[in-house]
């Protein structure tokens, strides 16, 4: 038998999946980690502590599925992007806790550097916007703020490297400073067109070129791991950044192809093909993956901030619901929300309206409205928002979709995904194996090692658990997605009005 073992690196936990060749989960191992919040909007990580428990489930995993490290052929790492770990190349430490991809610290910061022209040099280079979401303001801060850094860093003391890098480094023994194409191109210092770090970005950002990794493709010979690690040296064969590698995973590997993950958020990405397409609707272009030897696969993304959260908000806030399941028999006991619209705009709105000042709202209240009538809106909140996500990829794109697949915590409800087939007038396909996330960095690993020979070898292990077809009227769909927009322009600007009433 073959085996490919994948890590998964999130936000919160670290997991390490075993995959037969044939994508069966042999075993899983998990642990979370823990997350310090040292001030308002700060969000770091012990980057040893992702080591250490990132190396326990590695163990764990082949225990429990009686495997030695010579039975895995290859390892796939998929990993939470934009966070970053600065470490002494002298003696392997993180010079700092790692500064998660949420942490809004350099808000301030990134204004700085925002005006029209780096805006546009951001845009244009990395196909992503100034924001303090990505690694650049992240890394800038920690050189000016952690004595002596800056002096290090210049002298070639110090590595910059996201979480894939980081694990790469350790699980190598320190010998591999290097990283893929999917994580370095949410840097902000990444030229997506040429594929290589960008002068003039580093420059803007004052970032000395000797941190960064090489970059290398998804899927290729990233070395092996210490033998001390497991025994024996395994080979690495891929890394991708956790929302490319559910693409991949969901086998979405021809252009128009596109998956949406309803996790806390949602995030949808669409496969452009060979064409880094710049967006004209706020969406984010990006690298999907390169296999070895080949020219890099580029998407558009789009996120949402409140997909499943919306759903714990009506389980923790409104206390509608004891856990999230009980939102499909409460939301699926009235025929629709009678009039009522939740716009889920709690933390503002992401794409493609980018709306820090936008609140949530819910509109179309009467004496009938009931408690299953607000469950619902809920729902309906979510797949309008994936709606608009999807109109304005296909505007960029000028490609029609045709399907959408599907997986995340929350694609596991069947009402919701019949309400986007519904909203979105597609068919909503959700696939046997919902780890989609471990899958595409096991393919990776798995086409780097000879397991698997092809793309089209990667879309024949994609199955079909379920298919929503679209059911409702033109018109009642239309009438619903234009009540959708009115109450979200309502939702727009709510602060910023609260701001100017009080001057
Ligand atoms: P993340 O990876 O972002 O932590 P998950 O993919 O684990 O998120 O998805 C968790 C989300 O899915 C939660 O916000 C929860 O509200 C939602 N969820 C989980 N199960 C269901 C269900 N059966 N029906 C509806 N929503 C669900």
């Amino acid at each position: 038998m073959t085996y490919l073992m994948a890590l998964d690196e999130g936000t919160t936990s670290c997991r390490t999946i075993i995959f037969d060749a044939d994508c069966n989960i042999v075993s899983v191992a998990q642990h979370e980690f823990a997350q310090h919040f040292p001030h308002p909007g700060w969000v770091e990580h012990d980057a040893e502590e992702i080591w250490t428990t990132q190396r326990r489930t590695m163990t764990e995993a082949l225990e429990q599925a009686g495997l030695a490290a010579g039975d895995i052929v290859s390892i796939g790492i998929t990993n939470q992007r934009e966070t970053v770990v600065l470490w002494d190349r002298r003696t392997g430490r993180p010079v700092y806790n790692a500064i998660v991809w949420q942490d809004r610290r350099t808000a301030d910061l990134i204004g700085r550097f925002d005006t029209p022209a780096h805006r546009e040099l951001v845009r244009s280079r990395t196909g992503l916007l100034l924001d303090p979401y990505f690694c650049a303001s992240k890394i800038h801060w920690l050189l000016e703020e952690v004595d002596g850094l800056r002096a290090d860093a210049e002298a070639g003391h110090i590595a910059f490297g996201t979480i894939d890098c980081w694990l790469l480094w350790n699980l190598t023994g320190g010998a591999v400073h290097c990283t893929d194409v999917s994580n370095a191109c949410r840097t902000l210092l990444f030229d997506l067109h040429r594929g290589r770090w960008d002068e003039e970005l580093l420059e803007l950002f004052g970032i000395p070129a000797g941190m960064l990794p090489e970059v290398r493709p998804t899927s290729c010979d990233f070395g092996a791991t210490d033998a001390s690690l497991l025994g024996e040296p395994v080979h690495i064969g891929g890394m991708i950044g956790d929302q490319q590698s559910a693409l991949f995973g969901q086998a979405c590997v021809e252009p128009g192809m596109a998956k949406t993950t309803y996790g806390t958020g949602c995030f949808l990405l669409m496969n452009t093909g060979d064409v880094a397409i710049t967006s004209e609707h706020n969406m984010l272009t990006t690298v999907a993956w390169q296999l070895d030897g080949q020219d890099p696969t580029y998407a558009l993304e789009g996120s949402v901030f409140m997909g499943g959260a919306s759903i714990q908000w009506l389980r923790d806030g409104l206390k509608l619901i004891h856990d999230a399941p009980a939102v499909n028999e409460l939301a699926g006991s009235v025929p629709d929300s009678g009039g009522v619209v939740l716009v889920p705009a709690f933390a503002g709105l992401g794409a493609p309206y980018w709306d820090p000042f936008a609140r949530g709202a819910i509109l179309g209240l009467t004496r009938g409205s009931t408690d299953a009538h607000v469950a619902r809106a809920t729902l309906e909140g979510i797949a309008c928002q994936v709606c608009d996500l999807l109109a304005a990829m296909e505007g960029d794109s000028g490609v029609p979709l045709t399907e959408l697949r599907v997986d995340g915590g929350a694609a596991a409800s069947d009402l919701l995904m019949q309400i986007q087939s519904d909203m979105l007038d597609r068919p909503v396909l959700r696939p046997q194996v919902l780890e989609t996330t471990a899958l595409g960095a096991a393919f990776m690993a798995g086409l780097a090692a000879g397991v698997y020979g092809s793309l089209s070898d990667i879309s024949g292990h994609w199955h079909q658990e379920h298919r929503f077809e679209a059911g409702m009227a033109a018109d009642e769909r239309a009438a619903r997605m234009a009540r959708w927009s009115r109450a979200v322009t309502r939702a727009r600007g709510w602060m910023q009005e609260d701001d100017d009433a009080a001057q």
